[in-house]
């Protein structure tokens, strides 16, 4: 698993290919993830306590992790993630391009 909450990822593959944004949920046993204002559905909605008026809302849906990249907060550039060990055998991300390090979480 390349992506954790609060990532800021590219979308390579779909219809928002080339949208960005933030990672607001991990579904890890579906390798999903929610990406926040990405891959809008349209829900119909009747009217309830909490939304008097029913109507159209749009929800984000869970996208498939492989068509989403890691943007690094160092470089701003996507697909240069990796995964490395540090000098303790943790698991760290590390950009290839610019050498930041990631929080694995
Ligand atoms: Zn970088």
């Amino acid at each position: 698993m390349h992506i954790k909450k609060g990532d800021k990822v590219l979308v390579i593959s779909g219809a928002d290919r080339g949208k960005n944004g933030k990672v607001l949920k991990v579904f890890h046993a579906k390798n999903r993830a929610i990406v926040e204002g990405l891959n809008l559905i349209k829900r119909h909605t009747r009217p309830s306590s909490r939304n008097q008026q029913g109507g159209i809302i749009e929800k984000e849906a869970p996208i498939h992790i492989t068509n989403l990249r890691v943007i690094c907060p160092g470089c701003g550039k996507a697909g240069g993630i990796r995964r490395i060990r540090d000098d303790e055998g943790r698991l760290m991300r590390n950009c290839k391009l610019c050498n930041e390090t990631i929080s694995t979480g």
